[in-house]
Protein backbone atom coordinates (compact mmCIF):
# COMPACT_ATOMS: atom_id res chain seq x y z
CA UNK A 1 0.00 0.00 0.00
CA UNK A 2 2.78 2.37 0.90
CA UNK A 3 4.56 2.13 -2.51
CA UNK A 4 1.42 1.50 -4.31
CA UNK A 5 -0.77 4.40 -3.63
CA UNK A 6 1.68 6.67 -1.78
CA UNK A 7 4.63 6.08 -3.90
CA UNK A 8 7.05 5.28 -1.30
CA UNK A 9 9.72 3.45 -0.58
CA UNK A 10 9.74 2.60 2.75
CA UNK A 11 8.43 3.62 6.31
CA UNK A 12 9.46 6.18 8.34
CA UNK A 13 10.75 6.35 11.74
CA UNK A 14 7.78 4.18 13.56
CA UNK A 15 5.34 4.50 11.14
CA UNK A 16 5.71 0.58 10.11
CA UNK A 17 4.78 -0.54 13.72
CA UNK A 18 2.09 1.97 14.12
CA UNK A 19 0.62 1.11 10.99
CA UNK A 20 0.69 -2.96 12.16
CA UNK A 21 -0.51 -2.29 15.49
CA UNK A 22 -3.78 -0.23 13.80
CA UNK A 23 -4.39 -3.19 11.14
CA UNK A 24 -4.37 -5.18 13.97
CA UNK A 25 -7.31 -3.85 15.60
CA UNK A 26 -5.02 -2.14 18.56
CA UNK A 27 -5.71 1.26 19.38
CA UNK A 28 -2.60 4.04 19.83
CA UNK A 29 -1.64 6.93 20.62
CA UNK A 30 1.05 8.66 18.18
CA UNK A 31 3.19 11.49 19.32
CA UNK A 32 5.30 12.73 16.28
CA UNK A 33 6.80 16.12 15.24
CA UNK A 34 5.52 18.38 12.25
CA UNK A 35 6.42 16.67 9.18
CA UNK A 36 6.82 13.43 10.87
CA UNK A 37 3.97 11.88 8.60
CA UNK A 38 1.50 11.02 11.18
CA UNK A 39 -0.88 10.91 8.24
CA UNK A 40 -0.04 7.85 6.93
CA UNK A 41 -0.47 5.95 10.18
CA UNK A 42 -3.87 6.30 9.90
CA UNK A 43 -4.24 6.24 5.97
CA UNK A 44 -3.15 2.97 5.33
CA UNK A 45 -4.86 1.23 7.71
CA UNK A 46 -7.89 2.48 6.51
CA UNK A 47 -7.30 1.39 3.56
CA UNK A 48 -6.30 -1.65 4.75
CA UNK A 49 -8.95 -2.39 7.25
CA UNK A 50 -12.40 -3.40 6.15
CA UNK A 51 -14.67 -0.61 6.18
CA UNK A 52 -14.53 3.52 6.20
CA UNK A 53 -11.51 5.29 8.53
CA UNK A 54 -13.40 7.92 9.94
CA UNK A 55 -10.66 10.86 10.70
CA UNK A 56 -11.78 13.27 13.45
CA UNK A 57 -10.12 16.74 12.25
CA UNK A 58 -10.59 20.00 13.35
CA UNK A 59 -9.40 21.53 10.35
CA UNK A 60 -12.28 22.39 8.32
CA UNK A 61 -10.45 24.93 6.02
CA UNK A 62 -7.90 21.97 4.89
CA UNK A 63 -10.45 19.18 4.90
CA UNK A 64 -11.37 19.77 0.86
CA UNK A 65 -7.40 20.17 0.24
CA UNK A 66 -6.64 16.87 2.28
CA UNK A 67 -9.61 14.76 0.30
CA UNK A 68 -8.58 16.12 -3.25
CA UNK A 69 -4.94 14.84 -2.36
CA UNK A 70 -6.22 11.83 -1.34
CA UNK A 71 -8.56 11.37 -4.54
CA UNK A 72 -5.62 12.91 -6.39
CA UNK A 73 -3.76 8.86 -5.16
CA UNK A 74 -6.97 7.16 -6.13
CA UNK A 75 -7.77 6.91 -2.32
CA UNK A 76 -11.43 7.23 -2.12
CA UNK A 77 -11.97 10.07 0.68
CA UNK A 78 -14.69 12.47 1.20
CA UNK A 79 -15.68 15.04 4.30
CA UNK A 80 -18.67 16.11 6.23
CA UNK A 81 -18.40 19.73 7.86
CA UNK A 82 -20.22 22.97 7.87
CA UNK A 83 -18.97 24.24 4.79
CA UNK A 84 -21.40 22.15 2.62
CA UNK A 85 -24.84 22.24 1.63
CA UNK A 86 -26.99 19.74 2.04
CA UNK A 87 -26.99 17.69 -1.01
CA UNK A 88 -22.93 17.55 -1.07
CA UNK A 89 -23.89 16.38 2.60
CA UNK A 90 -26.28 13.95 1.42
CA UNK A 91 -24.26 12.36 -1.32
CA UNK A 92 -21.22 12.02 1.10
CA UNK A 93 -23.44 10.21 4.04
CA UNK A 94 -24.95 8.05 0.82
CA UNK A 95 -21.42 7.07 0.04
CA UNK A 96 -20.48 6.19 3.41
CA UNK A 97 -23.50 3.77 4.07
CA UNK A 98 -23.02 1.93 0.92
CA UNK A 99 -18.74 1.57 1.64
CA UNK A 100 -17.92 3.40 -1.36
CA UNK A 101 -15.15 5.15 0.49
CA UNK A 102 -12.05 4.88 2.09
CA UNK A 103 -11.60 7.70 4.04
CA UNK A 104 -13.88 10.09 5.95
CA UNK A 105 -13.19 13.36 7.12
CA UNK A 106 -15.67 14.56 9.91
CA UNK A 107 -15.34 18.14 11.85
CA UNK A 108 -15.52 17.15 15.33
CA UNK A 109 -18.52 19.20 16.46
CA UNK A 110 -20.79 17.22 13.81
CA UNK A 111 -20.79 14.26 16.80
CA UNK A 112 -23.13 16.70 19.19
CA UNK A 113 -25.77 15.28 16.45
CA UNK A 114 -27.01 12.82 17.04
CA UNK A 115 -27.84 12.47 13.09
CA UNK A 116 -24.43 11.96 12.47
CA UNK A 117 -23.67 8.68 15.63
CA UNK A 118 -26.72 7.24 13.93
CA UNK A 119 -24.92 7.70 10.43
CA UNK A 120 -21.95 6.05 11.90
CA UNK A 121 -24.13 3.23 12.80
CA UNK A 122 -25.48 2.58 9.22
CA UNK A 123 -21.97 2.19 7.70
CA UNK A 124 -19.28 0.10 8.76
CA UNK A 125 -16.24 2.08 10.37
CA UNK A 126 -12.57 0.44 10.21
CA UNK A 127 -11.28 3.07 12.26
CA UNK A 128 -11.46 6.47 14.07
CA UNK A 129 -8.34 8.61 14.24
CA UNK A 130 -8.08 11.84 16.07
CA UNK A 131 -6.15 13.97 14.31
CA UNK A 132 -4.78 17.32 16.65
CA UNK A 133 -5.30 15.13 19.62
CA UNK A 134 -4.28 17.95 22.25
CA UNK A 135 -7.15 19.72 21.74
CA UNK A 136 -8.54 17.32 23.41
CA UNK A 137 -6.62 18.45 26.86
CA UNK A 138 -7.60 21.30 28.98
CA UNK A 139 -4.31 21.54 30.14
CA UNK A 140 -2.63 21.88 27.03
CA UNK A 141 -2.58 25.12 24.66
CA UNK A 142 -5.48 24.46 22.16
CA UNK A 143 -8.22 23.06 23.89
CA UNK A 144 -11.49 22.62 22.27
CA UNK A 145 -14.56 21.78 24.06
CA UNK A 146 -16.39 19.69 21.24
CA UNK A 147 -13.19 17.43 21.47
CA UNK A 148 -14.46 16.09 24.76
CA UNK A 149 -17.59 14.48 22.90
CA UNK A 150 -14.94 12.06 21.28
CA UNK A 151 -14.79 10.14 23.74
CA UNK A 152 -18.48 8.72 23.18
CA UNK A 153 -16.44 6.85 20.00
CA UNK A 154 -15.13 4.05 22.57
CA UNK A 155 -17.84 3.84 24.20
CA UNK A 156 -20.22 3.62 21.41
CA UNK A 157 -18.57 1.49 18.91
CA UNK A 158 -15.75 -0.63 21.39
CA UNK A 159 -14.48 -2.54 18.94
CA UNK A 160 -13.50 -0.12 16.62
CA UNK A 161 -9.55 0.90 17.22
CA UNK A 162 -8.61 4.37 17.14
CA UNK A 163 -5.66 6.02 17.10
CA UNK A 164 -5.31 9.48 18.25
CA UNK A 165 -2.21 11.85 16.75
CA UNK A 166 -0.76 15.25 17.58
CA UNK A 167 2.74 17.05 17.42
CA UNK A 168 2.94 18.86 20.67
CA UNK A 169 1.93 17.21 24.13
CA UNK A 170 3.68 17.40 27.17
CA UNK A 171 3.71 14.58 29.41
CA UNK A 172 0.98 16.28 31.52
CA UNK A 173 -1.03 16.95 28.16
CA UNK A 174 -0.23 13.42 27.01
CA UNK A 175 -1.68 11.91 30.04
CA UNK A 176 -4.66 13.84 29.75
CA UNK A 177 -5.44 12.54 26.52
CA UNK A 178 -4.68 9.28 27.23
CA UNK A 179 -7.34 9.55 30.14
CA UNK A 180 -10.04 11.63 28.35
CA UNK A 181 -10.05 9.55 25.10
CA UNK A 182 -9.88 6.51 27.47
CA UNK A 183 -6.44 5.50 25.99
CA UNK A 184 -4.30 4.85 28.79
CA UNK A 185 -4.33 0.95 27.93
CA UNK A 186 -3.68 1.97 24.38
CA UNK A 187 0.06 1.69 23.25
CA UNK A 188 1.94 4.80 23.11
CA UNK A 189 4.22 5.91 19.93
CA UNK A 190 6.66 8.64 21.06
CA UNK A 191 8.75 9.92 18.51
CA UNK A 192 11.83 12.12 19.19
CA UNK A 193 10.77 15.79 18.84
CA UNK A 194 13.79 16.82 17.92
CA UNK A 195 13.91 19.02 14.87
CA UNK A 196 17.68 18.89 14.17
CA UNK A 197 17.29 21.43 11.22
CA UNK A 198 15.33 23.88 12.77
CA UNK A 199 18.00 26.65 14.14
CA UNK A 200 16.83 28.16 17.39
CA UNK A 201 17.07 31.41 17.87
CA UNK A 202 15.27 34.07 20.34
CA UNK A 203 16.66 37.79 20.20
CA UNK A 204 16.23 40.60 21.92
CA UNK A 205 13.41 43.12 20.57
CA UNK A 206 14.73 46.48 20.20
CA UNK A 207 13.44 47.42 16.45
CA UNK A 208 11.35 44.14 15.84
CA UNK A 209 10.25 44.77 12.24
CA UNK A 210 13.77 46.38 11.24
CA UNK A 211 15.08 43.26 12.99
CA UNK A 212 12.47 40.83 10.83
CA UNK A 213 13.84 43.05 7.65
CA UNK A 214 17.35 42.24 8.62
CA UNK A 215 16.64 38.60 9.20
CA UNK A 216 14.94 38.37 5.95
CA UNK A 217 17.39 40.05 3.72
CA UNK A 218 20.51 38.77 5.50
CA UNK A 219 19.68 35.53 5.48
CA UNK A 220 16.49 34.38 3.92
CA UNK A 221 16.22 36.26 0.85
CA UNK A 222 13.56 35.03 -1.76
CA UNK A 223 12.58 32.53 0.68
CA UNK A 224 8.74 31.50 1.63
CA UNK A 225 8.55 31.91 5.49
CA UNK A 226 6.39 32.59 7.73
CA UNK A 227 5.92 35.64 10.66
CA UNK A 228 3.56 35.34 13.18
CA UNK A 229 2.23 38.73 15.46
CA UNK A 230 -0.10 39.36 18.40
CA UNK A 231 -3.00 40.88 17.17
CA UNK A 232 -4.86 41.58 13.56
CA UNK A 233 -3.27 44.96 12.94
CA UNK A 234 0.04 44.07 13.69
CA UNK A 235 -0.25 41.86 11.05
CA UNK A 236 -1.51 44.33 8.73
CA UNK A 237 1.09 46.65 9.71
CA UNK A 238 3.84 43.84 9.45
CA UNK A 239 2.70 43.01 6.30
CA UNK A 240 2.13 46.42 4.81
CA UNK A 241 6.01 47.26 5.81
CA UNK A 242 7.55 44.05 4.23
CA UNK A 243 5.62 45.19 0.92
CA UNK A 244 6.60 48.59 1.38
CA UNK A 245 10.74 47.01 1.78
CA UNK A 246 9.64 44.93 -1.57
CA UNK A 247 9.54 41.69 0.40
CA UNK A 248 6.24 39.69 -1.06
CA UNK A 249 4.15 39.54 2.06
CA UNK A 250 0.07 38.50 2.66
CA UNK A 251 -1.87 38.98 5.82
CA UNK A 252 -3.35 36.43 7.65
CA UNK A 253 -6.02 36.96 10.12
CA UNK A 254 -9.47 35.87 11.70
CA UNK A 255 -10.47 39.44 10.71
CA UNK A 256 -9.86 38.97 7.00
CA UNK A 257 -13.24 37.70 5.11
CA UNK A 258 -12.78 33.84 4.36
CA UNK A 259 -12.44 33.75 0.77
CA UNK A 260 -9.15 36.59 1.37
CA UNK A 261 -7.61 34.26 3.80
CA UNK A 262 -8.60 31.28 1.45
CA UNK A 263 -6.73 33.10 -1.57
CA UNK A 264 -3.67 34.21 1.14
CA UNK A 265 -3.59 30.42 2.12
CA UNK A 266 -3.25 28.68 -1.46
CA UNK A 267 -0.85 31.52 -2.76
CA UNK A 268 1.45 30.76 0.42
CA UNK A 269 0.81 27.26 -0.52
CA UNK A 270 1.48 27.52 -4.44
CA UNK A 271 3.62 30.15 -5.20
CA UNK A 272 7.64 30.50 -4.07
CA UNK A 273 9.14 32.65 -1.64
CA UNK A 274 5.81 34.29 0.01
CA UNK A 275 6.12 35.48 3.53
CA UNK A 276 2.98 34.94 5.84
CA UNK A 277 2.44 37.12 7.88
CA UNK A 278 -0.16 36.19 10.82
CA UNK A 279 -1.83 35.75 13.37
CA UNK A 280 -1.74 32.10 15.00
CA UNK A 281 -4.84 31.38 13.33
CA UNK A 282 -2.81 30.27 10.40
CA UNK A 283 -1.00 27.49 10.24
CA UNK A 284 -2.48 24.48 11.86
CA UNK A 285 -2.23 21.50 9.02
CA UNK A 286 -0.07 23.53 6.29
CA UNK A 287 1.94 21.06 4.62
CA UNK A 288 4.20 23.23 2.80
CA UNK A 289 7.77 21.56 2.83
CA UNK A 290 9.83 24.41 2.02
CA UNK A 291 9.13 27.16 4.89
CA UNK A 292 12.52 28.48 5.44
CA UNK A 293 12.25 30.77 8.53
CA UNK A 294 9.55 31.29 11.41
CA UNK A 295 9.59 34.21 12.51
CA UNK A 296 8.07 35.60 15.85
CA UNK A 297 7.41 39.22 16.57
CA UNK A 298 5.64 38.81 19.73
CA UNK A 299 6.47 36.13 22.33
CA UNK A 300 4.28 32.66 22.08
CA UNK A 301 1.61 32.03 25.10
CA UNK A 302 3.15 28.95 25.71
CA UNK A 303 6.01 26.57 24.49
CA UNK A 304 3.53 23.89 23.25
CA UNK A 305 2.55 26.56 20.69
CA UNK A 306 6.07 28.08 20.29
CA UNK A 307 7.21 23.97 19.06
CA UNK A 308 4.05 23.47 16.91
CA UNK A 309 4.63 26.93 15.29
CA UNK A 310 7.96 26.81 14.80
CA UNK A 311 7.34 23.52 13.57
CA UNK A 312 6.42 24.36 10.47
CA UNK A 313 9.61 25.74 9.47
CA UNK A 314 11.73 22.84 7.49
CA UNK A 315 9.57 19.86 6.94
CA UNK A 316 11.26 19.02 3.69
CA UNK A 317 14.62 18.50 6.30
CA UNK A 318 16.81 21.18 5.30
CA UNK A 319 18.40 23.99 6.93
CA UNK A 320 15.83 26.03 8.50
CA UNK A 321 15.16 29.24 10.43
CA UNK A 322 13.11 29.70 14.18
CA UNK A 323 13.30 32.99 15.52
CA UNK A 324 11.70 35.21 17.99
CA UNK A 325 12.21 38.60 19.10
CA UNK A 326 11.44 39.54 22.86
CA UNK A 327 11.80 42.21 24.97
CA UNK A 328 10.22 44.10 28.56
CA UNK A 329 6.81 45.01 26.59
CA UNK A 330 5.94 41.12 26.14
CA UNK A 331 6.33 40.04 29.64
CA UNK A 332 3.99 42.91 30.80
CA UNK A 333 1.66 42.76 28.12
CA UNK A 334 1.35 38.84 28.32
CA UNK A 335 0.94 39.06 32.58
CA UNK A 336 -1.26 42.00 32.13
CA UNK A 337 -3.70 39.90 29.60
CA UNK A 338 -3.69 36.78 32.20
CA UNK A 339 -4.75 39.15 34.75
CA UNK A 340 -7.49 40.36 32.54
CA UNK A 341 -8.40 37.14 31.13
CA UNK A 342 -12.12 35.18 31.88
CA UNK A 343 -12.26 31.86 33.28
CA UNK A 344 -11.60 30.90 36.84
CA UNK A 345 -8.69 30.67 39.14
CA UNK A 346 -7.19 27.53 37.88
CA UNK A 347 -7.50 28.63 34.67
CA UNK A 348 -5.29 31.55 35.19
CA UNK A 349 -2.97 29.36 36.94
CA UNK A 350 -2.51 27.21 33.49
CA UNK A 351 -1.61 30.51 31.62
CA UNK A 352 0.86 31.47 34.29
CA UNK A 353 2.96 28.13 34.16
CA UNK A 354 2.27 27.83 30.55
CA UNK A 355 3.89 32.08 29.74
CA UNK A 356 6.31 31.22 32.84
CA UNK A 357 7.62 27.82 30.78
CA UNK A 358 8.10 30.00 27.67
CA UNK A 359 9.70 32.87 29.61
CA UNK A 360 12.67 30.34 31.06
CA UNK A 361 13.07 29.03 27.53
CA UNK A 362 13.53 33.07 26.27
CA UNK A 363 16.00 33.77 29.44
CA UNK A 364 18.01 30.55 29.59
CA UNK A 365 22.04 30.13 29.25
CA UNK A 366 21.88 27.19 27.96
CA UNK A 367 21.00 25.00 24.76
CA UNK A 368 17.27 25.93 23.71
CA UNK A 369 17.32 22.43 22.12
CA UNK A 370 17.94 20.76 25.19
CA UNK A 371 15.39 23.08 27.14
CA UNK A 372 12.66 22.73 24.51
CA UNK A 373 12.93 18.66 24.52
CA UNK A 374 13.12 19.18 28.23
CA UNK A 375 10.04 20.89 28.64
CA UNK A 376 8.60 17.58 26.72
CA UNK A 377 9.95 15.06 28.90
CA UNK A 378 12.72 13.90 26.56
CA UNK A 379 16.60 14.28 27.10
CA UNK A 380 18.94 15.43 24.37
CA UNK A 381 22.53 16.25 24.51
CA UNK A 382 23.78 19.08 26.31
CA UNK A 383 24.86 21.36 23.47
CA UNK A 384 23.33 21.19 20.25
CA UNK A 385 25.15 23.63 18.12
CA UNK A 386 22.67 24.52 16.44
CA UNK A 387 20.64 27.25 18.45
CA UNK A 388 21.69 30.72 19.45
CA UNK A 389 23.14 30.04 22.91
CA UNK A 390 25.07 27.14 21.70
CA UNK A 391 26.51 29.06 19.31
CA UNK A 392 27.48 31.85 20.98
CA UNK A 393 27.37 31.53 24.58
CA UNK A 394 25.59 34.44 26.38
CA UNK A 395 27.59 35.48 29.44
CA UNK A 396 26.00 36.01 33.19
CA UNK A 397 26.65 38.33 35.87
CA UNK A 398 25.80 39.09 39.07
CA UNK A 399 22.76 41.86 38.67
CA UNK A 400 21.48 41.59 42.97
CA UNK A 401 22.42 44.74 43.59
CA UNK A 402 20.42 45.92 40.29
CA UNK A 403 17.81 43.55 41.74
CA UNK A 404 17.99 45.36 44.34
CA UNK A 405 17.82 48.83 43.42
CA UNK A 406 14.67 48.22 41.00
CA UNK A 407 13.06 46.44 44.02
CA UNK A 408 13.61 49.32 46.30
CA UNK A 409 12.24 51.80 43.98
CA UNK A 410 8.79 49.79 43.50
CA UNK A 411 8.92 49.67 47.19
CA UNK A 412 8.87 53.32 47.34
CA UNK A 413 6.19 53.99 44.57
CA UNK A 414 3.64 51.79 46.19
CA UNK A 415 2.84 54.06 48.80
CA UNK A 416 1.33 56.27 46.11
CA UNK A 417 -1.99 55.28 46.27
CA UNK A 418 -3.92 54.89 43.09
CA UNK A 419 -1.18 55.37 40.90
CA UNK A 420 -0.03 53.01 38.55
CA UNK A 421 3.78 53.17 37.37
CA UNK A 422 5.53 50.85 34.76
CA UNK A 423 8.42 50.08 34.18
CA UNK A 424 8.92 53.81 32.51
CA UNK A 425 9.05 55.64 35.71
CA UNK A 426 11.22 53.15 37.28
CA UNK A 427 14.30 53.44 34.80
CA UNK A 428 13.72 56.91 34.91
CA UNK A 429 13.91 57.22 38.34
CA UNK A 430 17.13 55.02 38.51
CA UNK A 431 18.39 57.10 36.08
CA UNK A 432 18.14 60.41 38.09
CA UNK A 433 15.84 61.59 35.13
CA UNK A 434 13.79 64.83 35.51
CA UNK A 435 10.96 64.03 33.64
CA UNK A 436 7.48 65.46 33.75
CA UNK A 437 6.11 62.50 35.07
CA UNK A 438 9.16 62.40 37.76
CA UNK A 439 8.21 65.52 38.65
CA UNK A 440 4.78 65.58 38.85
CA UNK A 441 4.86 63.20 41.53
CA UNK A 442 7.89 64.51 43.11
CA UNK A 443 10.13 61.32 42.69
CA UNK A 444 13.53 63.33 42.18
CA UNK A 445 12.84 63.17 46.26
CA UNK A 446 13.19 59.68 46.37
CA UNK A 447 16.34 57.82 47.97
CA UNK A 448 16.28 55.99 44.99
CA UNK A 449 16.59 58.92 42.58
CA UNK A 450 19.27 58.64 40.17
CA UNK A 451 21.17 55.91 42.15
CA UNK A 452 21.43 53.40 38.70
CA UNK A 453 23.90 55.63 36.50
CA UNK A 454 25.79 52.81 36.01
CA UNK A 455 23.44 50.61 33.76
CA UNK A 456 22.05 52.18 30.64
CA UNK A 457 18.53 52.55 29.67
CA UNK A 458 18.74 49.27 27.78
CA UNK A 459 20.56 47.26 30.61
CA UNK A 460 17.93 47.89 33.28
CA UNK A 461 15.09 46.73 30.67
CA UNK A 462 16.29 43.93 30.00
CA UNK A 463 17.21 43.52 34.25
CA UNK A 464 13.30 44.44 34.79
CA UNK A 465 12.45 41.60 32.10
CA UNK A 466 14.61 39.02 33.58
CA UNK A 467 13.20 39.97 36.98
CA UNK A 468 9.40 39.78 36.14
CA UNK A 469 10.42 36.68 33.89
CA UNK A 470 11.73 34.83 37.13
CA UNK A 471 8.42 36.23 39.27
CA UNK A 472 11.30 38.31 41.23
CA UNK A 473 8.78 41.13 40.22
CA UNK A 474 4.92 40.82 39.72
CA UNK A 475 2.31 42.64 37.65
CA UNK A 476 -0.93 43.33 39.02
CA UNK A 477 -4.19 44.06 37.37
CA UNK A 478 -5.04 45.09 33.76
CA UNK A 479 -2.77 48.14 33.85
CA UNK A 480 0.23 46.09 34.50
CA UNK A 481 1.16 47.51 38.21
CA UNK A 482 5.01 46.35 39.14
CA UNK A 483 4.75 44.73 42.92
CA UNK A 484 6.81 42.78 44.75
CA UNK A 485 6.40 38.89 44.83
CA UNK A 486 7.47 36.90 47.40
CA UNK A 487 10.65 35.85 45.93
CA UNK A 488 11.43 40.03 45.80
CA UNK A 489 11.65 40.51 49.52
CA UNK A 490 14.25 37.13 49.83
CA UNK A 491 16.06 39.72 47.15
CA UNK A 492 15.62 43.21 49.03
CA UNK A 493 16.88 40.88 52.34
CA UNK A 494 19.70 39.22 50.84
CA UNK A 495 18.82 36.41 51.07
CA UNK A 496 18.53 35.75 47.33
CA UNK A 497 21.24 36.19 44.50
CA UNK A 498 20.51 36.77 41.10
CA UNK A 499 22.33 35.55 38.04
CA UNK A 500 20.92 37.27 35.11
CA UNK A 501 22.00 36.72 31.10
CA UNK A 502 23.68 39.59 29.61
CA UNK A 503 21.86 40.19 26.66
CA UNK A 504 24.09 40.28 23.50
CA UNK A 505 25.18 43.98 22.37
CA UNK A 506 23.30 44.38 19.61
CA UNK A 507 24.07 46.71 16.67
CA UNK A 508 22.79 50.00 17.13
CA UNK A 509 19.58 51.12 15.45
CA UNK A 510 21.23 52.85 12.13
CA UNK A 511 20.38 56.54 13.43
CA UNK A 512 21.50 56.32 17.33
CA UNK A 513 24.78 55.07 15.47
CA UNK A 514 25.12 58.19 13.18
CA UNK A 515 24.76 59.93 16.20
CA UNK A 516 27.51 58.26 18.12
P1 LIG B 1 2.50 15.35 9.84
O1 LIG B 1 1.00 15.19 9.73
O2 LIG B 1 3.11 14.44 10.84
O3 LIG B 1 2.94 16.76 10.01
P2 LIG B 1 2.43 14.42 7.16
O4 LIG B 1 1.66 13.18 7.35
O5 LIG B 1 1.74 15.58 6.53
O6 LIG B 1 3.13 14.88 8.49
O7 LIG B 1 3.73 14.06 6.33
C1 LIG B 1 4.72 15.03 6.08
C2 LIG B 1 5.33 14.81 4.70
O8 LIG B 1 6.12 13.64 4.67
C3 LIG B 1 4.27 14.62 3.62
O9 LIG B 1 4.67 15.33 2.49
C4 LIG B 1 4.27 13.13 3.40
O10 LIG B 1 3.83 12.81 2.12
C5 LIG B 1 5.71 12.76 3.63
N1 LIG B 1 5.89 11.36 4.07
C6 LIG B 1 5.20 10.76 5.05
N2 LIG B 1 5.62 9.47 5.20
C7 LIG B 1 6.60 9.29 4.30
C8 LIG B 1 7.45 8.17 3.96
N3 LIG B 1 7.36 6.99 4.59
N4 LIG B 1 8.35 8.36 2.97
C9 LIG B 1 8.45 9.54 2.34
N5 LIG B 1 7.68 10.61 2.59
C10 LIG B 1 6.78 10.51 3.57
ZN1 LIG C 1 21.77 24.39 21.31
Amino acid sequence: MLRRVFGYDEFRGEQREIVEHVIGGGDALVLMPTGGGKSLCYQIPALVRDGVGVVISPLIALMQDQVDALRALGVRAGFLNSTQDVDEQRLVQAEFVAGRLDVLYLAPERLRNEATLRLLDRGRVSLFAIDEAHCVAQWGHDFRPDYLMLSQLHERWPDVPRIALTATATEATRQEIATRLDLTAARHFVASFDRPNIQYRIAGKVEPRKQLLELLRGEHKGDAGIVYCLSRASVEKTAGFLTEQGVEALPYHAGLDPRTRAAHQSRFLREDGLVMVATIAFGMGIDKPDVRFVAHLDLPKSVEGYYQETGRAGRDGLPSTAWLAYGLQDVVQQRKMINGSEGDAAHRRRLVAHLDAMLALCETVECRRARLLAYFGQSASESCGNCDTCLAPPETWDGTVAAQKILSTVVRLKRERNQKFGAGQIIDILLGRKTAKVIQFDHDRLSVFGIGTELKEAEWRGVLRQLLAQGLIGVEGEYGTLVLTEGSDEVLRGRRQVPLRRDPVRAKPARAARAD
